[in-house]
């Protein structure tokens, strides 16, 4: 029988993702990287705002239908004005043509910008004072509109330039200034809780080796997981927490942090053993348990609920991960982050990674989905990189992420990719 509320971490995160809503929106963002967009950037102008050259050269308009043999080679062609980016188009005089530099306006009524290449250029002379051409063999082949901007070629007032749910980066920065916002409407950001749980753990922070005794180690989850939160900018700094295995002080910190934040992502505390007390705790302050324990490996007793803050009638998630570091990384990875997308209002927060395939994929098969670290080898391509367990975080140095192999799976791939 099976005993698992989900047969793949896909369907788990999807049921887990299913009630969540994104955060509130902000107005008036001044500093808009890194943030979601909660509304659409409107075009307040045509773009290109009018027809401009591609290239430097020279707008002529070719009489139709259009006869390359109208291009003689031997003509001298007088230059009767510049267009210059900044500036308004000049008049164009039908007998001669208008050199243009890139970005600058083509004149009313000419067709084409033939490239400066293409012609011979006599130098200004007295008369006509801006020169004269001639055309090379090549300025034949050329087309109506060709190396010219449309007007409204990109887009055109009134259009919808970014839509709600794109993070703004570097391109979409421009595109915003482009249309000559400074401020936009962007989703708050996300508010992570991450809690850390387990007596083993050294609560004095140690850095000296000869002060710390065996029994103890050192909090590694913690900055991992908060490093990871930095990899999305729309997060608020998370709040950090370490709690010993003491049920009514745990029960207490989720509950605390629960009511201020989005996301509660707890590691350790949450197997069947006798210190264990995640998953009653959960249950105890009213949270729905979607999964506990999965088909994967590493992270099988991986936890999963919703909890309705009646406050604010939000559904907010809690991901208990095991504790075990690479338990812990590849969990928060494959399923905390998406979650923390979701929330954030991005768009394609389901977006399927990229996926690698193997250089070797090693003599194990293994009946359960198996995320497995790997280094990239080359374009497309990783090996694995094999470590001692769940528990072996140093390895997990080597790696630029992990790789997901669904049960049984015998051959190398591709299989997707899920980078650091
Ligand atoms: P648990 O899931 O609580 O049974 O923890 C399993 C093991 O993971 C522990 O025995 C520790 O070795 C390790 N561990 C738990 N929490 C952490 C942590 N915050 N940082 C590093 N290792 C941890
Ligand atoms: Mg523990």
């Amino acid at each position: 029988m099976n005993h698992y509320a989900f047969d793949c971490p896909g369907d788990a995160i999807a049921a887990l993702a299913e009630p969540l809503t994104p955060v509130d929106v902000e107005h008036d963002c001044g500093n808009l990287l890194g943030r979601v967009l909660a509304g659409p950037i409107i075009a307040d102008r045509d773009n290109p705002a009018a027809d401009v050259s591609a290239m430097d050269g020279y707008a002529i308009a070719m009489r139709r239908p259009v006869e390359s043999s109208e291009l003689h080679c031997n003509d001298e062609i007088p230059v009767t004005g510049e267009s210059i980016p900044g500036s308004p188009a000049p008049d164009f005089a039908d007998f001669g043509v208008i050199r243009i530099f890139t970005g600058g306006m083509v004149p009313a009524g000419c067709d084409r910008v033939i490239q400066r290449e293409y012609t011979i250029e006599t130098p200004a002379a007295k008369s006509p004072p801006l020169g004269t051409i001639r055309w090379r063999a090549e300025a034949k082949l050329t087309r109506p509109a060709d190396n010219i901007r449309g007007r409204a070629e990109n887009i055109g007032a009134g259009e919808q330039a970014l839509s709600s749910g794109v993070v703004v980066r570097g391109p979409q920065a421009g595109v915003i200034a482009s249309f000559g916002l400074t401020t936009a409407t962007v989703h708050r950001l996300v508010r992570v809780a991450i809690i850390t749980t387990g007596d083993e753990l050294d609560d004095v922070n140690h850095t000296s080796n000869e002060s710390l005794p065996p029994w103890k180690i050192r909090n590694s989850n913690a900055p991992t997981l908060q490093s990871l939160m930095a990899t999305r900018p729309y997060v608020a700094s998370p709040t950090m927490l370490h709690v010993p295995d003491d049920p009514e002080h745990l029960q207490k910190a989720v509950l605390d942090a629960i009511a201020a934040h989005d996301i509660v992502i707890l590691t350790g505390g949450v197997s069947m053993g006798d210190h264990d007390y995640v998953p009653a705790i959960t249950a105890a302050i009213g949270a729905k348990t979607i999964f506990h324990k999965l088909p994967l490996r590493p992270g099988k007793p991986i936890l999963g609920a919703i909890y309705q803050d009646a406050d604010t009638s939000t559904a907010k998630p809690i991901v208990g991960l095991p504790g075990n570091p690479v338990s812990a990384t590849m969990g928060a990875v494959r399923f905390a982050l998406p979650l923390i997308d979701k929330l954030a209002g991005v768009m394609h927060w389901q977006a399927t990674p990229q996926s690698v395939m193997l250089d070797e994929i090693g003599p194990k098969i293994l009946h359960l989905h198996w995320m497995r670290a790997v280094r990239m080898s080359g374009p497309g391509r990783a090996e694995l990189v094999v470590g001692k367990g769940s528990g072996d975080l140093v390895s997990l140095g080597a790696s630029d992420g992990f790789i997901e192999m669904p049960p049984n799976a015998n051959h190398p791939g591709p299989w997707p990719f899920f980078s650091w």
